[in-house]
C-alpha cells in the first residue's frame, strides 16, 4: 500500500492546537464516508458541543478544522464503527474513551529536562526487577500512594530497591488498559492489564486523578526521574501484539480490518490467545511499533522494553524497532517472550521465535529452558525439576548457565527444549526463574514437591537464584522474591485480589535472612564482571564446566574472567539431600557462598586448601583464588 509521504506519528492522527483553531488529521481508508471529529467538555459522558466533519486531503488521510480555543478539550473521530480518541492519542479522558487537548510542555516535573538515563554498559550488566505497581506498594503500610506509579517516588520504595541492589525495573503494563474500570478506584480492582487501549498513554487507575488528563502523564514521569535519580532505568512491558478486542479498539474503528491479521478462511487470527493478532508486517502497524516506542523514550525517558508475546511479531519489525532505537541509545534494552499463545497468520519462520533470536542481534529472550530445567515444566505445576531432584536436568541447566549459547560442553542432544544454541550472544538470553505468570517461586516449590519443609524451601529457594545470579544471561527477578512471596498457590492471577497479589512486607523481617542473601547475592555479580562477560566467545574461553557427579553443576571462570580482580571463580551447585564432594584445581581458596550464607568481605567466610571442596546439600558453594 502506500503510505502518507513522511511516516511518522503524526501520519495517524494529529492535533494541532492554536488558541484560535485547532486542526485535527486522521489516518482511515480512502474509501471512508462521512468521518467527523466530535469535541466535548469532559472525558465521559454529555453531548459533543461541536461535530465538525473531515474531508480527505491526501491519500488516506483526513483533516478537519474546528474553530476557538479547544485547550482542555476532550475529542473523538468517528467514522461509523463508534467513536474512539485514534490510534495516537498522547492523552485521554477517565478509561481512555476520549483524547484530550492538553499542553504536553506543561506536564513536564521540575527538572525533567536534566533527567538522564542511568548508564550501564552492556546488559549483562543489569539486574532486571519485574513489578507490578499494585502488587508492590498496596500493602505497604506507609505508602502515601499505594497502588499507584507515585508509589515509586516514595523513599520506602527507593531505598527497598536500592538496597537490593536492582539497576532496572520492568514495570507491567503501565500504558491506559481496559480491564480497570478508572471510574470507580475507590474500589478494589485488580489486573496485570495485558489488555491495552491507548497504547501511547499511561493506565489512569495508577493515577492520583484519571479525569485529568495530565495528572497521569505527569505522575508517569516524575516516577521515571525518581528512579534514575536512584540509578535505576525503567523498562516498560509493551503488548502489540492484541489488543482487548476487536471490535472496540482504536486500530478498528479508525481503520477496519487493517491492523489484525486473518487466517486464510477469513476468520480472525488468534496468535495471542486473547482472542486476536496485530499484523506488525503491514507497513501502518510496523510504523505504528516503532513510532510508539519513539514516543516513549522520547517523552517518558523510558530506557527498555519487554515485548508481550515478542514470537507474534514479525522478525523485520523487530530489527526495524531496534535500528530506530540504537539511533537514540544503542543501551536501551529490548527483549521479549519468544513465543506465541497460539498459531498466528504468518509463517514461523518470519516470526521473532526465540528460535530465530539469531537474526535478530541486540534483542533477548527469556530462556524457558533454564526456567523449567530448574523448577519443572510451565504445562505443569505439580511436577518439579533439577531443585526437586528431576532427572536429565543438569546439561539444560548448563544451557542456561552459558546463556542459550554454542558451548563444547553443553549437549544440545539432552536440552529440554531446544536443540540449537539459540543466542548468538549471552545477552540474548534472559535467565530467570519466575516471573509474574505461573506460580512465583515459593508457591513451585510447594506444588511440586510433596512435604517440603520450611528449611528446605529456603535453602532451595536461594539455589534457584544463585543458578540464575551466576549465569551468562541477563538476569531478571520478579518482585517479591525476596521477601519470599506467596501468591497462595494461584497460578494465573491476572485478576486475583490484592490478598493474593500484593507483597507482604512483614516478610522483611520474618525471612531477613533470605533479603540478605539476595542483596549479596546480587552485588556479588555486580562486583564481579566474570559472571556477566556479555560475549559469546569470551564465555567460551574462560566458563568451563568441572566433572560434578551425577546432578551437582559445578563450573568455573577462569583466568580473571572479564578482567576480574578474582583469578578463577568456581561455582557448584547441589541439589540434593547430601552432601557432595567435588575436585578442582588444586589450590588455596576463599569461601564467598556456602551453605546459604554469602559474605563478601574480603576474607569471605574462610578458606579451603587442596583439592577437594564440600558442598552443603541444597545449596551453592562459591570458592575464588
Ligand atoms: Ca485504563
Amino acid at each position: 500500500m502506500l503510505l502518507p509521504a513522511k511516516v511518522t506519528a503524526q501520519a495517524f492522527q494529529e492535533v494541532s492546537y492554536s488558541p484560535e483553531k485547532t486542526q485535527f488529521t486522521l489516518f482511515a481508508p480512502n474509501e471512508a464516508k462521512n468521518v467527523k471529529v466530535r469535541i466535548y467538555k469532559e472525558g465521559i459522558d454529555g453531548k459533543a458541543i461541536k461535530t465538525v466533519k473531515m474531508l480527505r486531503t491526501a491519500n488516506k488521510q483526513w483533516t478537519a478544522t474546528v474553530k476557538g480555543d479547544l485547550m482542555g478539550r476532550f475529542y473523538t473521530f468517528d467514522m461509523g464503527k463508534g467513536e474512539c480518541p485514534g490510534v495516537f492519542a498522547k492523552a485521554v479522558g477517565v478509561n481512555g474513551k476520549r483524547g484530550a487537548i492538553i499542553d504536553m510542555k506543561a506536564t513536564d516535573p521540575q527538572g525533567w529536562d536534566g533527567d538522564h538515563r542511568p548508564v550501564t554498559k552492556s546488559p549483562a550488566d543489569l539486574i532486571v526487577y519485574e513489578l507490578h505497581h499494585r502488587d508492590f506498594s498496596v500493602a505497604r503500610p506507609e505508602a502515601q500512594y499505594p497502588g499507584k506509579f507515585l508509589a515509586l517516588t516514595e523513599p520506602w520504595a527507593i531505598n527497598h530497591l536500592k538496597s537490593l541492589g536492582i539497576n532496572a525495573v520492568h514495570i507491567l503494563p503501565s500504558y491506559d488498559y481496559g480491564s480497570v474500570d478508572e471510574t470507580r478506584l475507590d474500589t478494589p480492582q485488580y489486573n496485570w492489564g495485558y489488555d491495552p487501549v491507548n497504547y501511547n498513554v499511561p493506565e489512569g487507575g495508577y493515577s492520583t486523578d484519571p479525569y485529568r488528563p495530565e495528572v497521569r502523564i505527569r505522575e508517569f514521569k516524575r516516577m521515571v526521574q525518581a528512579l534514575h535519580k536512584a540509578g535505576i532505568r525503567v523498562i516498560l512491558d509493551v503488548v502489540y501484539n492484541h489488543t482487548y478486542d476487536i471490535e472496540h479498539s482504536n486500530f478498528q474503528r479508525t481503520y477496519p480490518d487493517y491492523y489484525y491479521r486473518k487466517t486464510a478462511d477469513g476468520a480472525y487470527s488468534n496468535g495471542s490467545g486473547c482472542g486476536n493478532e496485530t499484523a506488525s508486517e503491514q507497513p501502518m502497524m510496523r510504523q505504528f511499533m516503532m513510532e510508539s516506542v519513539k514516543y516513549w523514550i522520547n517523552e517518558y525517558h523510558i530506557d527498555g522494553f519487554r515485548f508481550d508475546l515478542m514470537g507474534c511479531h514479525d522478525i523485520e519489525t523487530m530489527n526495524a524497532i531496534r535500528k530506530v532505537v540504537d539511533n537514540i541509545d544503542p543501551t536501551i534494552f529490548i527483549y521479549g517472550e519468544g513465543w506465541s499463545a497460539g498459531a498466528c497468520a504468518l509463517p514461523t519462520e518470519q516470526l521473532a521465535m526465540k528460535a530465530n533470536i539469531q537474526q535478530m542481534p541486540g534483542i533477548a529472550a527469556f530462556s524457558d529452558e533454564l526456567r523449567d530445567a530448574l523448577r519443572g515444566p510451565f504445562s505443569d505445576d505439580t511436577k518439579t525439576g533439577w531443585l526437586g531432584g528431576a532427572p536429565d536436568c543438569v546439561e539444560s541447566l548448563k544451557f542456561g548457565i552459558v546463556g542459550a549459547i554454542a558451548h563444547p560442553q553443553v549437549d544440545l542432544s539432552k536440552v529440554n527444549y531446544s536443540k540449537d544454541p539459540w543466542a548468538a550472544e549471552p545477552t540474548q538470553m534472559m535467565s530467570y526463574v519466575s516471573c509474574h505468570d505461573d506460580m512465583c517461586l515459593v508457591d513451585r516449590l510447594r506444588a511440586s514437591i510433596p512435604g517440603i519443609g520450611d528449611d528446605e524451601l529456603l535453602r532451595l529457594d536461594l539455589l534457584a537464584q544463585t543458578a540464575v545470579f551466576t549465569s551468562q544471561g541477563v538476569p531478571f527477578m520478579l518482585s517479591g522474591e525476596e521477601l519470599l512471596r506467596t501468591k497462595k498457590g494461584v497460578h494465573n492471577s491476572f485478576e486475583s485480589p490484592d490478598s493474593i497479589n500484593q507483597l507482604d512486607w512483614q516478610n522483611e523481617a520474618r525471612y531477613q535472612k533470605a533479603l540478605n542473601y539476595y542483596r549479596k547475592l546480587i552485588q556479588l555479580r555486580k562486583d564481579h564482571p566474570a559472571f556477566r562477560l556479555g560475549n559469546a566467545d569470551l564465555v567460551r574461553k574462560h566458563l568451563e564446566f568441572l566433572d560434578a557427579p551425577a546432578d551437582v553443576v559445578a563450573f568455573r571462570l577462569k583466568n580473571y574472567a572479564g578482567r576480574d580482580e578474582w583469578r578463577n571463580i568456581i561455582v557448584v551447585l547441589n541439589n540434593g539431600r547430601q552432601p557432595q564432594n567435588i575436585c578442582v584445581p588444586e589450590g588455596c581458596y576463599t569461601v564467598v557462598c556456602d551453605n546459604g550464607n554469602i559474605e563478601l568481605k574480603e576474607q569471605g567466610l574462610g578458606t579451603i586448601t587442596g583439592k577437594n571442596v564440600v558442598v552443603s546439600p541444597q545449596s551453592a558453594l562459591i570458592i575464588h583464588d
